[in-house]
Order: C-alpha cells, then structure tokens, then sequence
C-alpha cells in the first residue's frame, strides 16, 4: 500500500502548461519530498495525486490500480493542511473525528482510531481542549491527526511547517520523520526549503518549471547533481 506511479502526467491551466509530460514513481513506504522554487508546480502535482486537480493528460496508478479518474475521497490518499485549516469551534477530538464522521464510520471505530491517534501524537491529554488553546505544534498535530485516522495508503504534506516559527519547524520536522518511522506509511512532502528536503527525504524529487530536474537519495543529489540548478539548489559543498 502507498506505491503511486505517474506515467506521462500532463496538467495545462488553459493555455499555460505547469507540469509537461512527467513519470515518476513512489514506493511504498518511501519519504518523498517535492522541491523547487515557488511557483515551479510542486502543489499542483500534489493535488493531481491526490484528485484535487484533474490531470490534462497521462494516468495515475495508486497500488496497481488506475486512479486517474477517481474522486479524492476514494483515493485512500489523506492531505495534511496547514493547522489554520482546524475548525475553531471544535474541541481536538471532533477536529480528528471529522473524516470520519464524514465518512459514517461506526461511533467505536471512530473512538478507537481517534484514541490511537492521539497517543501517537501525543494529544491524549488535550482531546477536550479548542484549537484556541493549544501550541501551534500541538495545531499542527491536530492537523496530522487528522488524516492519521483515516488510515490512509500515503500522506501528502504541503508545505505544512511554513508558517510556523524557526525554532517548532525544526522540532515539527523531527516529529513527522518520527511518525514516518512509526507508520511506515508513504509519505510525499511538499517543501520549497532545501534544509526540510535535505534532512527528511529518502527520495528527493527536484522540480523546475514543472520539469524533474533530477531524482535521488539526499547524498546521490549532493554528490553528483546532474546539473547547476540542482547544485545550487541543493546547496554545493562550501
Ligand atoms: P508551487 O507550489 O511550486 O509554488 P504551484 O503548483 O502552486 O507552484 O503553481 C505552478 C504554476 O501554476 C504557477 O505558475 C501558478 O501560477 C500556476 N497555477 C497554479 N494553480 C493554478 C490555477 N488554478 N489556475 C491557473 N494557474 C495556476
Ligand atoms: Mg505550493
């Protein structure tokens, strides 16, 4: 589960093309992260995998089966938003049982997923608490948990530590590798800081104007950068 194949995906916004023809495979279990320069279509790749963008051309495979034209919601896919995505109103716990009661599951799975959720996250103890009154890394974990409970085949990040202070995105950082260890579950993050790329990818995928510049292992892209944007990009040796 979480193996995402991209075979010859194309996506135009009326005349513009963003992403020209592009196959990329994802395996199962794997960190990937998307990097690149604002506006070079990291985000708009993320949404055609997960269904929130329809592709112009090529298909999309999601653990052997064609998922080109399958609703997100039927993807098995979850997207982690940014934590000012919670709803204000609702304690911690409705905020993580959302999906599910979305999705009518039974009130003792929904109990169950959003309990073993919490523990992960380390939030049993505010599941009664508002987004209001919590940290901004406890937000961001409600925000994760939110898509843990849906027990998803891979989490897609974008840019989910961006507007958070220096100090919590480096320790944010540490806690979704942590949870990628634990979960074993794919994981594709969206990230235009080198730094984030550099210290939480097993695959990085570096994007120019839509374009895969190069793809690798954090060391293959910094010993050998196939070219000068990857190498500047990446950061050279100094
Ligand atoms: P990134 O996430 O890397 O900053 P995006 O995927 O958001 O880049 O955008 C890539 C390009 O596609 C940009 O030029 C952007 O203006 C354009 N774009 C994104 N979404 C739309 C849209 N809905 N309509 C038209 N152009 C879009
Ligand atoms: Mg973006």
């Amino acid at each position: 589960m979480g193996h995402i194949i991209l075979e010859n995906v194309k996506k135009r916004f009326g005349e513009v093309t963003v992403i020209p023809p592009l196959d990329l495979e994802i395996n199962d279990g794997e960190f990937v992260v998307f990097v690149g320069p604002s506006g070079c279509g990291k985000s708009t790749l993320l949404r055609l995998i997960a269904g929130l963008e329809d592709v112009t051309g090529g298909r999309i495979i999601i653990d052997g089966k064609d998922a080109t034209s399958v609703p997100p919601a039927r993807r098995g896919l979850a997207m982690v938003f940014q934590s000012y995505a919670l709803y204000p109103h609702m304690s911690v716990r409705k905020n993580i049982a959302f999906p599910l009661r979305m999705a009518r599951l039974e009130r003792a799975e929904i109990d169950r997923r959003v309990k073993a959720a919490a523990e992960v996250l380390n939030l049993t103890d505010y599941l009664d608490r508002r987004p209001g009154q919590l940290s901004g890394g406890q937000r961001q974990r409600v925000a994760i948990g939110r898509a843990i409970v849906r027990e998803p085949a891979a989490f897609l990040f974008d840019e989910p530590l961006s507007n958070l202070d220096a100090a919590l995105r480096v320790g944010m950082r540490l806690e979704i590798s942590e949870l990628h260890k634990r979960l074993e579950t794919t994981m594709i993050y969206v990230t235009h800081d080198q730094v984030e790329a550099m210290t939480m990818a097993d695959k990085i995928v570096v994007l120019r104007a839509g374009n895969i510049e190069q793809v690798g292992s954090p060391l293959e892209l910094y010993r050998n950068p196939r070219n000068l944007f990857v190498a500047g990009f990446i950061g050279s040796p100094k």
